[in-house]
């Protein structure tokens, strides 16, 4: 059971931004004051309270505060000045066995193993929308510190995390995601739930890391190939791949030959096994 504080959500962003604070729109910053959501994220975004937790983005703490109070090593990454001197008055001064640990910087600078180490540990965000991707990838990368994440991004970045081979939101994202994690939408927040409203809806999206299938060899090669693929996903494969890849259509059409795909499939008509195949298969045909 997520404690109940005594200042709703939207009372304590009102009351904690009046003396001078805003909503940045330059940062991304949709407040969340909906204590249902809150709890909900709390009760359903990571599988243990005693691992080390990091949120992204923590605003003035709505979340945050609820979060310190159950969690016992609790980081939170905010870049904003403004904003951690409100988490530092209002969250630290006033518990003393708070167990928050502030950090002042970019989260796209955040190395987590400076933070805790060798050990793993899970993220949660109302992730700056601003930012998603790169936040994503960023986290990703490091996915050796993590068991997962639990972010809230656009509903429509939401379909493309958790999107599968065949539909408009398949791409790039989609297969980043599904190649570290087992992704599960957990639920849709509507912009009534945040100050000020954005104009979308959002998700909460439960990221579970797992390890990397063995079908791939290396990870740059493969990305190469994914990129190059969905540069142009209008176009068809062999056209996407000899612009992107800058090989003649004749040697491109060779590697689908030999894997017996159609050259006018479209990207993202492909199963992410598929890209590694091609990435293996324009191996074979160079050397032949
Ligand atoms: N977690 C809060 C909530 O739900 O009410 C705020 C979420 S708001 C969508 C995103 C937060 O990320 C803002 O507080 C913003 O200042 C912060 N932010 C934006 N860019 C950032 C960056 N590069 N590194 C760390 N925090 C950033």
């Amino acid at each position: 059971m997520t404690a109940i504080l005594p200042e709703t959500a939207a009372h304590y962003t009102r009351r904690v931004l009046k003396n001078g604070g805003s909503a940045k729109k330059s940062l991304g910053q949709n407040f969340l004051i909906d204590d249902q959501v809150i709890a909900d994220i709390i009760e359903k975004g990571f599988p243990d309270s005693d691992m080390p937790i990091i949120e992204i983005g923590p605003g003035p703490g709505a979340l945050t505060r609820v979060l310190a109070q159950k969690i016992k090593r609790l980081w939170a990454v905010e870049l904003d000045k403004e904003k951690v001197e409100i988490l530092q008055k209002e969250i630290i001064n006033k518990n003393q066995d708070c167990r928050l640990t502030l950090l002042h910087m970019d989260a796209r600078q955040l190395k987590l193993t400076d933070i805790w180490g060798e050990e793993k540990g899970w993220l949660i965000g109302n992730l700056p929308y601003y930012i998603t991707n790169m936040l994503l990838n960023h986290f990703l990368e490091q996915a050796d510190s993590l068991y997962g994440m639990t972010v809230m991004v656009q509903k429509e970045v939401a379909q493309r995390m958790t999107a599968r081979p065949g539909g408009r939101d398949y791409g790039i994202l989609s297969i980043a995601i599904q190649l570290a994690a087992e992704a599960e939408i957990l639920f849709d927040v509507p912009p009534s739930a945040f100050w000020p409203q954005p104009k979308v809806m959002s998700t909460v999206v439960k990221l579970n890391i797992r390890p990397y299938p063995g079908f791939i060899v290396d990870q740059q090669e493969y990305f190469h190939v994914v990129r190059a693929a969905f540069a142009q996903r209008r176009k068809t494969l062999l056209n996407t791949l000899a612009a992107g890849l800058k090989l003649p259509k004749d040697h491109i059409r060779l590697v689908l030959q030999s894997l017996n795909l159609e050259p006018n499939l479209r990207p993202e008509e492909l199963e992410i096994i598929d890209y590694q195949k091609i990435v293996q298969a324009l191996k074979r045909v160079d050397s032949e």
